[in-house]
């Protein structure tokens, strides 16, 4: 296979980080999937890939690809793992892609690593393809994603509960550096590897740092910066991450790991679909708080590079420093929140004097939703047509529409004041509003059909779909409704499968 152009900067710089690994060989290489939109950005010829199942499914590889699987630790479920790492990826190098940006190319499920504990490396059609198609909706709604480059079936059975196909997903990721990664050499106490894996981080996602006074507490600052960003838009689409472990908190503020994950259907902070998730610790409301939580364990992990340990008032200070930028995050978090939904609203020209009258039109819009089971994405998109003078779908929406028309009244008030033109209200708020989400019962009906009967044709219409978030078009009708109330209810998802 023809060279990919690939650079290996990570595993040039960070040796000690990961151990050289090479991907299994399997029966039955097919290609499920390509991306070819980010085969495009990534400078890569997408019909020539078409060609090259045998090296997506891991059986032969460019001769320019370097695989690593790469260390990190983690806290999952709050309690701490030193030792986790890619248990069943590798990274194959890096792409330095059209727009300049360093983007890493990695597989997962292509077999046992050094890191693979009990597990056997494998992935599964279903899940992956799941996670293509949960990035690719991503992407479209403007939220920072890994995504999947293809999807290659393996042709061999993998065991979870009964037989299963097995595949590899092809990851494309700003990078691969998590809070675990450095939590792996804080546990271990090596300083000498966290001053490495500190330039690298910042000479890779900011290279404005280098050289400041304390790089450290900056790389802290930016990171959180990105993870409220981050997790801000995952509330305002209704995503629930699912599994918010340290592990899967990428420091570039793109979304990673798209294992128990789902979009609510009707507003309920509580929302939890992850099988695993007992004390719905990763609930949707939650994410702003765990977000806070992770940023706190990655803080620990940086004390050592921002004070001398033998110097105890300077340890003192750093941990003030760092205790600053841990309390402000709520605030970063609502202050993301408060705009995206005013845009929601379609509220052009706020200022700071509307704050807490808008927190109040706001929490009371969410109230609504939560007390009546509204569908979240048809409520906020249903807003817009309201936005225009057309009510009636929208209550419709609602058991007690009296209720819900009142506060459309309070609204309106609000409206006036900025004096925006109705259709354009209603063409902004058509922006920030998805109509189309990835629906957890159109999901599954896709990723039935690929496993069970070998059908790609529903994931590729989903996918298509998907990649239209703001789209009207009659066609997608289908996309845009609820799923019946008995399936959201029962809904689970599942992790490392
Ligand atoms: P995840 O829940 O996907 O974030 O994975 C958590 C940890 O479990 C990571 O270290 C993974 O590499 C590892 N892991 C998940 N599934 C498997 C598998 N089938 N085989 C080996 N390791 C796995
Ligand atoms: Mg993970």
């Amino acid at each position: 296979m023809r060279p990919f152009g690939f650079e290996h900067s990570y595993a040039r710089e960070l040796s000690g980080a990961y151990i050289a690994c090479r991907p299994n060989q399997v029966p039955a290489p097919r290609l499920l999937f390509l991306n070819e939109p980010l085969a495009a950005e990534l400078g890569l010829d997408a019909a020539a890939l078409r060609a090259e199942a045998a090296f997506f499914a891991g059986n032969e590889l460019p001769g320019d690809a370097e695989p690593i699987a790469q260390a990190y630790a983690g806290h999952q479920f709050g309690g701490f793992s030193p030792q986790l790492g890619d248990g069943r990826a590798l990274l194959l190098g890096e792409i330095v892609d059209r727009r300049g940006r360093r983007r890493d190319l990695a597989f997962k499920g292509s077999g046992r690593t050094p890191f693979s504990r009990g597990g056997d490396g494998k992935a599964v059609v279903g899940p992956m393809l799941r996670e293509a198609l949960i990035g690719e909706a991503m992407q479209a709604l403007g939220i920072p994603t890994t995504r999947a480059l293809a999807v290659a079936a393996t042709g061999e059975p993998v065991r979870r509960e009964g037989p299963q196909p097995g595949a590899v997903l092809t990851r494309v990721a700003a990078s691969h550096l998590r809070v675990g990664t450095f939590q792996f050499f804080a546990a271990r106490g090596d300083r000498a590897m966290l001053q490495r894996l500190l330039d690298y981080t910042i000479a890779r996602h900011d290279p404005e740092l280098a050289g400041t006074a304390d790089p450290a507490l900056g790389l802290l600052r930016a990171v959180a910066a990105r993870q409220a960003e981050l997790v801000a838009s995952w509330v305002l689409v209704g995503f629930i991450h699912g599994v918010m472990n340290t592990d899967n908190m990428a420091l570039s503020g793109e979304t990673i790991d798209y294992g128990p994950c789902a979009f609510i259907e009707s507003y309920d902070p509580q929302a939890v679909f992850s099988s695993i998730d007992h004390g719905g610790r990763y609930a949707y409301g939650a994410q702003p708080s765990m977000a806070r939580w992770n940023l706190a364990r990655f803080a620990e992990t940086l004390l050592p590079l921002m004070a001398d340990d033998e110097d105890e008032a300077a340890i003192a200070a750093a941990v003030t420093r760092a205790l600053a930028v841990i309390d402000e995050f709520p605030d970063r978090c609502d202050a993301a929140l408060l705009r995206g939904r005013r845009a929601k609203l379609g509220l052009g020209g706020s200022t700071s004097a509307d704050d807490a009258a808008d927190h109040e039109l706001i929490d009371a819009w969410l109230a609504l939703l939560e007390a009546q089971a509204v569908d979240y994405t048809l409520a906020w998109r249903g807003l817009a047509d309201a936005a225009e003078g057309r009510d009636e779908a929208l209550l419709a929406l609602f058991a007690d529409a009296p209720a819900a028309a009142r506060w459309l009244a309070r609204w309106r008030e609000r409206c006036e004041r900025d004096g925006l033109a109705a259709s354009e209200r209603a063409r902004r708020m058509r922006l920030v509003n998805p109509r189309i989400i990835p629906r957890n019962h159109r999901v599954e009906e896709a990723l039935a059909a690929a496993t069970d009967h070998g059908d790609i044709a529903p994931f590729e219409r989903l996918l298509a779909a998907l990649r239209r978030p703001w789209d009207d078009a009659v066609e997608l009708e289908a996309y845009a409704e609820p799923a019946p109330r008995e399936i959201t209810a029962g809904y689970r998802t599942y992790c490392g499968t």
